[in-house]
């Protein structure tokens, strides 16, 4: 997955170039964009083509218009709002068939630089069948394909995967940002290499834990997944998040990991799944009945802050405790300041650490915060992603 080429590795001067972008913005009932993240996301490949001569044909999906035309999932608020971020006219080719007449003729009108963005790629019911017509329409238009778009390239779909059969396919800054900091940590890190996870459920990150557990020098599980763990050591979890038929494997995880699985020493509980409820800091396995754990408690912020100092790589997905939550953010938190502070390359891998990184203001101070939720996890979990692996090597 390592050495892809990259819009920079080709030339690009008056060709037509494909660009699968992730526009999947949200958007308000009055079709207002709320979150312009994912198009400022996209602006340095799209500025690099333009600015190079290409003739930028851009293409995206948006929500789940379920393989057919629907206004409210039109892509033209996003033209609107990317011509005026690049102060440059992007010409909407809107069009219900995505590549039907309005879009050949759009991009028939081409010259060097302009750029043109079609329309919802998921208004057609092939898309993410990854079914050829659609894809050999999309490959019609163009030269030359680049994918941009991390968030769906663990999807084999037209826009995605299809069309690269038919065009010569590199990726965009975009992707290939993802590639070097979450390949790079998993794959060839510089070490101490530790890497944090959490979130709710043991069950959805089991290959997540498997790849990573023969890679890192360090595994720290926190969150609703932890009491899992806790119960397979014998513990008592009270009230906590429990998955009992994953409670054997937890303990074949532990025998496998031996010291390099950090677990939670003490925690926070609650009587209740509630904000306001009465809680308390109870020591390694004193969560009674009536309470569940909500939050990592502050030893363990120690001994996973401490496992963190040391690293020149660290990896992190999921939030340690239910940091919606302000009185049980606490222990994300501290871990999200603990990685802005260190001398290390910190990869927030994607989904609600990534939100809890933005809550705690602490962003901007992470090496790499992966823009793919289910993405980030199938990189971790050492897969190869479809949209990823058909573009071409170097
Ligand atoms: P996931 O989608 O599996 O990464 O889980 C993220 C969710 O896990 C967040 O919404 C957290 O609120 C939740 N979570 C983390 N720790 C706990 C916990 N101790 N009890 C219940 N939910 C938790």
């Amino acid at each position: 997955m390592m050495n892809k080429k990259s819009i920079e590795d080709i030339q690009v001067k008056s060709k037509k170039v494909l660009v699968r972008c992730d526009f999947n913005v949200p958007l308000d009932k009055d079709g207002n964009i709320t979150d312009e993240n994912r198009i400022v996301g996209a602006m340095p490949t799209i500025k690099y083509l333009a600015e190079n001569g290409a003739k930028v044909i851009l293409c995206s999906h948006m929500g789940k218009p379920k393989g057919e035309p629907k206004s409210e999932f039109s892509l033209a608020p996003v033209a609107k709002r990317l011509s005026e971020k690049l102060g440059k006219e992007v010409v909407f080719a809107a069009d219900d068939n995505v590549v039907g007449d309005n879009a050949k003729k759009a991009v028939a009108a081409m010259n060097d630089g302009d750029i043109v963005l079609l329309e919802n790629t998921r208004y057609r019911a092939e898309e993410t069948k990854n079914i050829e017509t659609f894809s050999k329409e999309l490959a019609s238009l163009a030269e030359i394909f680049v994918n941009d778009a991390f968030g769906t390239a663990h999807r084999a779909h037209c826009s995605t995967v299809g069309v690269t059969e038919y065009l010569p396919a590199v990726c965009g800054y975009l992707i290939q940002k993802e590639i070097e900091f979450l390949g790079n940590a998993v794959n060839n890190p510089v070490r101490p290499l530790v890497a944090i996870l959490g979130g709710s459920k043991v069950s959805s990150k089991i290959s997540v834990i498997e790849n990573l557990l023969d890679k890192v020098d360090k595994l720290i599980i926190g969150g609703g997944m932890a009491y899992t763990f806790m119960a397979a050591k014998g513990q008592e979890v009270g009230d906590s998040l429990l998955e009992k038929d994953y409670i054997d494997y937890a303990k074949e995880m532990m025998e496998k990991a031996g010291d390099k699985l950090l677990l939670p020493i003490d925690t926070v509980v609650a009587k209740e799944f509630n904000n306001d409820a009465e809680s308390k800091v109870v020591a390694e396995g004193g969560i009674e009945a009536g309470w569940q754990g909500l939050d990592i408690g502050p030893k363990t912020i120690e001994l996973f802050s401490d496992a963190v100092r040391n690293a020149k790589t660290v990896v992190w997905n999921g939030p340690m405790g239910v940091f919606e939550m302000p009185s049980f953010a606490k222990g994300t938190n501290a871990i999200a300041q603990v990685l802005s502070e260190i001398d290390a390359t910190t990869v927030i891998g994607g989904g609600d650490s990534v939100a809890a990184v933005n809550q705690a203001g602490l962003g901007d101070k992470m090496s790499h915060i992966s823009t793919g939720g289910g993405a980030s996890l199938e990189f971790l979990e050492g897969k190869e992603l479809p949209g990823i692996a058909a573009l071409q090597n170097k």
